[in-house]
């Protein structure tokens, strides 16, 4: 084996407990992205057994796949496209997203050709300026909805995960303001949702019904400046990324390492050559990560190729092609973690982890630890 990515399902389940305990609401489990790179369908698993009531995520094709693969529980798609096959999401019983009243329109007319009524819960953008009905909103009216169920209404937010920012305020009260235009319309019963995993985590005022967690259900910090790392918020990291090294070599101080001989080693040394690379989601510019190797971290040495990257192990090292190297874990050993990565690639945990390709197999484990 050359590269593998183990994801601890019990650490999944920990932390959707955590959160659900946090918020005291309904839970979203966001496994959008194949579960932000951790593998949909056992961590859509892990997750309902830990008691999320809802799972979330971007594309109709997602939800198809959780259904496929037995999965009960309730699912929100929120990104499904106008012309999809909307007659698919109402047979399988998937909740749908729709920001516009052309979706509408469009959900509508796949409901009376069923003669069965979609889930719909309304998108409305309260500041973020992304998805979401904004002026629209206003020429919303009964008819746009007869034949259709209304379930809920939600928002996201833009600054969430920085807590004191006025524009966290601004959109609750908005949101406040769209849900009473619905209310007004004879729909009572809806889920409210607006909270993702910082709003969650620092903002228990915004979690109405039900929150949308993401990252922190993989256990890592929704940003690692403002909120803190994932052990200070008390989320268990899920994924350790481990690989075997290929080969190893001694060089002498002054030897050039990669394309363009961007670094060149500084003593004599012995390098690693680590079997992953940006195909694999190894951000080219990662500068200042690396490898934990023997109760020691060695960083990247180059620049990372599309298979390989290469590491200096330092003068001392006994490594032998072969030995096992971790990429990043949770960090308890010294090892780079998710956050490390995100760091040194100009980028967030998120991309980190979402983008391990799919060369690498995903292995499940209760412990890695
Ligand atoms: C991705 C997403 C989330 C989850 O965000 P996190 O920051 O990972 O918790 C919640 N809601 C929506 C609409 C999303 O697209």
């Amino acid at each position: 084996m050359r590269a593998e990515a183990i994801v601890d399902l019990s650490a999944i389940k920990f932390n959707v407990e955590l959160l659900k305990k946090t918020s005291g609401t309904k839970l979203l489990a966001v496994v959008k992205a194949d579960a932000y790179g951790h593998g949909l369908v056992p961590v859509a698993q892990a997750a309902v057994s830990a008691g999320a009531d809802y799972l979330g995520v971007a594309l109709l094709e997602e939800a198809v796949a959780l259904r496929e693969a037995g999965i009960t529980a309730p699912i929100l798609a929120w990104l499904v496209q106008p012309g999809s096959d909307f007659s698919q999401a109402i047979s399988l019983d998937i909740d749908i997203a729709a920001a516009s009243l052309k979706a509408l329109s469009e959900i509508s007319l796949a409901s009376r050709n069923l003669q069965k009524k979609a889930r719909v819960h309304l998108e409305v953008d309260t500041g973020m300026t992304r998805g979401g009905f904004l002026a629209e909103w206003d020429q919303l009216n009964s008819e746009h909805v007869k034949d259709i169920e209304i379930v809920g209404i939600f928002s996201h937010f833009a600054r969430a995960d920085e807590p004191g920012e006025k524009q966290n305020q601004d959109q609750m009260a908005r949101f406040a303001e769209m849900v009473a235009k619905l209310e007004a319309l004879g729909f009572s019963q809806l889920i409210k949702h607006l909270s993702n995993s910082a709003a969650t985590l620092k903002n228990n005022a915004a979690a109405f019904d039900m929150v949308r967690t993401g990252i922190a259900i993989y256990g890592l910090s929704p940003d690692v400046q403002t909120l803190g790392s994932s052990s200070a918020l008390k989320l268990r990291p899920a994924m350790q990324l481990r690989a075997a090294l290929y080969l190893v070599k001694d060089v002498p101080s002054g030897t050039p390492v990669g394309y363009g001989a961007t670094e060149s080693t500084k003593s004599d040394t012995r390098l690693g050559v680590v079997t992953m690379g940006y195909a694999d989601g190894i951000p080219r510019i990662a500068r200042g990560a690396g490898v934990w190797h023997n109760g020691a971290r060695a960083p990247i040495i180059g620049r990372v190729s599309m298979d390989q990257f290469v590491v200096d192990l330092g003068p001392d090292s006994k490594a032998q092609s072969g030995d096992w190297v971790t990429i990043f874990g949770n960090g308890s050993h010294g090892e780079y973690t998710a956050d490390d990565w995100g760091a040194a690639s100009q980028s967030i945990n998120y991309e980190i982890v979402t983008r391990i390709g799919p060369r690498v197999p995903r292995i499940y484990s209760p412990h890695i630890y």
